[in-house]
């Protein structure tokens, strides 16, 4: 790895274990997720960005800074987890999207953190080789340089490089008259470089992606990675909010307030559902029901609540014990094969089993009618300008930030102070916030610190041989879905 920043152009060759192909993929994912955040929060070229990213940089171990990272250890994590996640963020658009955009960002930075001469380098590694004019050439263009180019004067034209780049590559540049164009060249200064090679790398990543995705069939026929793949791409990074601790804190009759005051919108829109029509259909019934599991409900609560609801429409009590009273003795680990289901995250609730008519669960960030969710939070008391910001964030398809803005919005602070990935943190954070921190010390004192089970269907552990136990679990949970098939 001659240089610290790569064009990811060739895979890796190498043989590795795969409990480093799960921990170089996670620290990746936690790298891009940060970067996701952060472009949304701040303005990408003001300090506190540059700082921020840096910070996570160092703290997973990545290349971090030009001059002080002549580490092969880190080059060769950045490079090989690329292209893991690659394999992971090319199965279909979204994730392709979303994948491009992070590792843009993560990339602009980096260029732009480069000194001039290891600039000059990267870009003759990888085959991009402007070339700056000499003095003589700028000299004689001077006037046409500060003319063509914008916010150039003539001190600064002689004070700044400038390359000739072949049109075709300054395209952007050139439609918006932003640079001198002369024999089919362009002559860009040194600061306008980056959207150049940003732009080669775009094509290229994205070309890679479309050829990636291409080969899926023969990757997803093996049976350690295909598994570990597709967690992945709907990995949640975090705690599996599966705790105990909580477990009996939270009555039945705090519910309808505290779907008003600490859920997320999947939640408070299920919640509402179920009261309204006395039923959920099976997608609502697994998210909603191992969220309540997960905010502390125990399984006799479990059985009470749904029971009450459901009797109250078109199930008799006979046909719920029969029928939903296993199900949901299922997911709390009383039945069959006893695994202790975990709540779902964000990400699985973004990323699989989109709601179709007549059902309440998904995210409604993703799945809602922009107009339709616009009502919603209009009900919710949400300022005008507030949903005009959670619609942006939903038009550039930051579901998750969306979310976060809704929680700041609903709780009245300007920053939410962590990055949301998962409903139970969403609920336990609100919860912290209302109480003051008193509640969540009596009712979450693990918050932070929740155990990561191996054979969660959510969970990627990195010290676990990952693709039996999440295999297992997948195959448990189908079977706690076909339980709850009945409509
Ligand atoms: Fe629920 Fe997560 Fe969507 Fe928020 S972002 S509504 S917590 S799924």
């Amino acid at each position: 790895y001659p240089h610290s920043l790569q064009f990811y152009l060739e895979p890796p060759t190498e043989s590795i274990s795969l409990v480093e192909f799960e921990s170089f993929a996670i620290d990746r994912l936690k790298l891009l997720k940060v970067v996701e955040n952060l472009g949304v929060s701040y303005v990408r070229t003001t300090d506190s960005y540059k700082t921020k990213l840096e910070a996570e940089l160092r703290k997973l171990k990545f290349p971090y800074r030009a001059l002080a990272e002549d580490d092969y250890e880190a080059r060769r994590k950045d490079h090989i987890s690329h292209f893991i996640l690659r394999l992971a963020y090319c199965q279909s658009e979204d994730l392709r999207r979303w994948f491009l955009q992070q590792e843009m960002d993560l990339f602009r930075y980096r260029f732009k953190e480069l000194t001039g001469s290891l600039m000059q380098k990267f870009l003759e590694h990888i085959n991009l080789p402007f070339e700056a004019i000499g003095e003589d050439l700028k000299n004689e263009l001077a006037n046409e340089l500060c003319a063509s180019t914008p916010g150039f004067s003539m001190p600064k034209v002689k004070e700044q490089m400038f390359y000739k780049v072949g049109l075709a590559d300054a395209v952007d540049l050139f439609r918006a008259r932003r640079v001198f164009i002369k024999d089919g060249f362009a002559y860009v200064p040194f600061k306008e470089i980056d959207v150049i090679v940003l732009n080669n790398y775009r094509t290229k990543l994205s070309k890679a992606l479309a050829l990636t995705a291409r080969s899926l069939p023969s990757i997803q026929s093996d049976e350690r990675l295909q598994p570990l793949l597709s967690h992945l791409s709907h990995s949640y990074v975090g705690p599996d909010y599966s705790v105990q601790k909580n477990t009996g804190k939270i009555s039945l009759e705090q519910i309808d307030a505290l779907s008003v005051k600490s859920f997320p919108l999947c939640m408070r829109q299920l919640h509402r559902a179920l009261r309204d029509s006395h039923h959920l259909r099976h997608g609502g019934r697994m998210q909603y029901g191992l969220f309540l599991k997960g905010i502390g409900l125990t399984l006799e609560q479990a059985l009470e609540f749904w029971k009450k609801e459901f009797i109250r429409g078109k199930v008799d009590a006979d046909k719920f014990d029969k029928g939903y009273a296993y199900s949901i003795r299922h997911s709390y680990g009383k039945e069959g094969k006893r695994t202790d289901y975990t709540p779902y995250s964000c990400m699985k609730i973004i990323m699989s089993n989109p709601p179709s008519q007549g059902d309440y669960h998904g995210c409604p960030f993703r799945h809602s009618d922009p107009e339709l969710l616009k009502q919603k939070l209009q009900s919710y008391k949400i300022p005008p300008s507030g949903i005009t910001q959670i619609l942006e964030l939903v038009k550039g398809m930051h579901y998750q930030l969306a979310c976060q803005k809704y929680f700041e919005l609903t709780h009245d602070v300007d920053d939410i102070g962590f990055s949301l990935n998962h409903p139970n943190q969403y609920f336990t954070e609100s919860q912290k916030l209302l109480n003051g921190g008193r509640e969540l010390k009596k009712e979450f004192s693990n918050s932070g610190n929740f155990q990561q089970k191996n054979n969660s269907q959510e969970g990627i552990n990195s010290s676990s041989a990952p693709t039996s136990s999440n295999e297992t679990a997948d195959t448990e949970l189908e079977g706690l879905e076909a339980y709850f098939t009945e409509d």
